[in-house]
């Protein structure tokens, strides 16, 4: 199916993305230059610090900050908790994360969910997981068996966008692709 609503819109502005605990789902608000905080519904304390991945690792991984999976590197769980989450080498964990920008060459083995999932121009991504997001911008290739998109998805000039979609709102950018099936999702 091609469609193309002609209507050029770029940015989702007023969209709102929170931050949320990473341990009681609570909504939060991210104090500028701190490298930790109190979460203020359940006490616990929340990391705010970015962190690099550039080799295979292990570990379990918490933080409200940004963590990028570089080339050559590998994650490997058991979770990931992000704020916002590059994936330009392999995340095999399930996660959650605020924000998730699948580079040209990233790869996620498994399911998660975020607050908004990226797709850049010259990404050509392929997962076999499905992808829970509240909302999702693909201006690149986007191929997987299911997105369900809770607010709004855009598929952006250019963007090719495969998969069976359920979405509260869908924008397509003329000169974008959609094939799949639609449910709307009117809650
Ligand atoms: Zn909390």
């Amino acid at each position: 199916m091609l469609l193309g609503s002609g209507r050029k819109t770029t940015k989702m502005e007023g969209e709102e993305n929170p931050f949320f605990c990473y341990w009681c789902g609570g909504q939060v608000q991210i104090p500028k230059y701190a490298v930790s905080m109190a979460c203020p519904h359940c006490g616990k304390e929340i990391d705010l610090r970015p962190y690099e991945i550039e080799t295979p690792y292990f570990r379990p991984l918490a933080t409200l900050g940004e963590v990028h999976i570089a080339a050559r590197g590998v994650y490997s769980g058991p979770t990931l908790h992000a704020g916002r989450l590059v994936v330009d080498g392999v995340l095999d964990a399930e996660f959650t994360c605020r924000e998730l920008v699948i580079e040209k060459f990233g790869q996620v083995l498994r399911k998660g969910k975020a607050g908004w999932v990226h797709v850049p121009a010259g990404s050509k991504v392929r997962l076999d997981v499905p992808l829970d997001v509240r909302f999702a911008t693909v201006s690149g290739h986007f191929e997987l068996p299911a997105l369900n998109v809770l607010k709004r998805i855009m598929v952006m000039q250019g963007g090719i966008l495969q998969t069976a979609l359920t979405a509260g709102a869908l924008e397509i950018e003329r000169g974008a692709f959609f094939e799949g099936g639609i449910i709307a999702n009117c809650s």
